[in-house]
């Protein structure tokens, strides 16, 4: 249930039955030659596609993420940490209010790990309310799905390039790029990140074929409707 399809009184009639809600968290920022929206894109798709058969609610995904180190790309917005755990905080209070019990957080970007943590504080002081963090593209089944296809997979590569995250009339480059040094990239300065990384990918081929991504998907969509369903105590 899309909640951006849906009016108060139809959520009022939903929490007479039921008490789950679904939150995505996405980003948006430098994805290579794909969408700057890419990881909100899959994060409220895989969201509601898993949410459809149970009709649980879903919340329209975050936009805005943690990203600091993309900063040197045109349209990579960042949030600080600070301003993001209290964005999340104030969504998760807002829900417990109106008598949210289980919330599942649907997360498509690493960099929003602070949610993370934020859940598992905020649940010690919200006794009676579930809060569950999925990194949908690497909850294990899903992960495995991308290894067995190729282990080569990253940031802005492959593995985030569906149909629903391409652009019209951009061309993706054929070959396969060598893996950025990662221990390297993690203390380097926006500026020096943009130059060490060039086009954005972190490191892999930039395209597969439309049936390997939608077996991913397929993998993926099952596994977050799994941790909707429970458990949740
Ligand atoms: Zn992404």
């Amino acid at each position: 249930m899309k909640v951006e399809a849906t009016n108060w009184q139809q959520l009022d009639d939903y929490l007479k039955t039921d008490d789950r809600a679904v939150v995505p968290l996405g980003s948006t920022e430098q994805h290579a030659f794909l969408s700057l929206s890419v990881d909100s894109i899959l994060s409220e798709r895989v969201a509601l596609e898993a949410a459809e058969p149970l009709g649980i609610p879903v919340f329209p995904a975050i936009p805005y993420g943690v990203t600091p180190y993309f900063l040197d790309y045109p349209g990579s917005i960042s949030l600080r940490v600070e301003t993001y755990v209290r964005l999340v905080r104030d969504i998760l209070d807002s829900l417990k209010a109106q008598g949210f019990r289980r919330i599942l957080l649907v997360n498509g970007h690493g960099g929003n790990q602070p949610a993370g943590s934020l859940a598992i504080e905020w649940m010690a002081d919200n006794p009676g309310v579930a809060v569950k963090f999925h990194n949908w593209w690497n909850a294990p089944k899903t992960f495995a799905k991308v290894q067995e296809i190729d282990p080569v997979a990253s940031h802005a590569s492959w593995m985030e390039n569906f149909p629903w995250t391409r652009l019209a009339g951009v061309v993706q480059p054929t070959q396969q790029k060598p893996m950025v040094d990662f221990a390297r990239m993690r203390v380097m300065d926006p500026k020096a990140v943009r130059k060490l990384l060039g086009d954005g990918n972190f490191g892999g081929y930039y395209e597969r074929p439309d049936e390997e991504m939608q077996a991913i998907w397929d993998v993926a969509v099952a596994e977050t409707r799994e941790l909707m369903e429970g458990p949740w105590s």
